[in-house]
């Protein structure tokens, strides 16, 4: 089975067409707009990924390693908020 697709937090502008309209269970909806996914429910046959209208739904590369995915997907400005060293984007 295909890994899980995953949201690119660095593009995903919370437009909710993904969750709210595409409908698929296994993405939800973050507080702050933007979407994520359940991995435990995605099959990964990445069927939402034509449905996004910014290409923030993609699919890994099958050698990155969960640091590899957390640093290039993840908003970085959540990153340096764990490091305790930068802003918060989100509200
Ligand atoms: S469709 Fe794309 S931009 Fe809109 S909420 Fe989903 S991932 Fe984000």
């Amino acid at each position: 089975m295909p890994k899980p697709v995953i949201i690119d937090e660095n593009i995903c502008e919370g437009c909710g067409i993904c969750y709210a309209v595409f409908g698929c269970p296994a993405i939800g909806r973050q507080p702050n707009g933007q979407a994520f996914i359940h991995t435990d429910l995605c099959n990964g046959n990445g069927s939402c990924i034509q449905v996004c209208p910014v290409q923030a739904i993609v699919r890994p590369d099958p050698n990155d390693t969960e640091e590899d995915l957390v640093m290039k997907y993840t908003n970085k400005l959540k990153i340096q908020d764990r490091a305790g060293c930068g802003p918060s984007k989100v509200k």
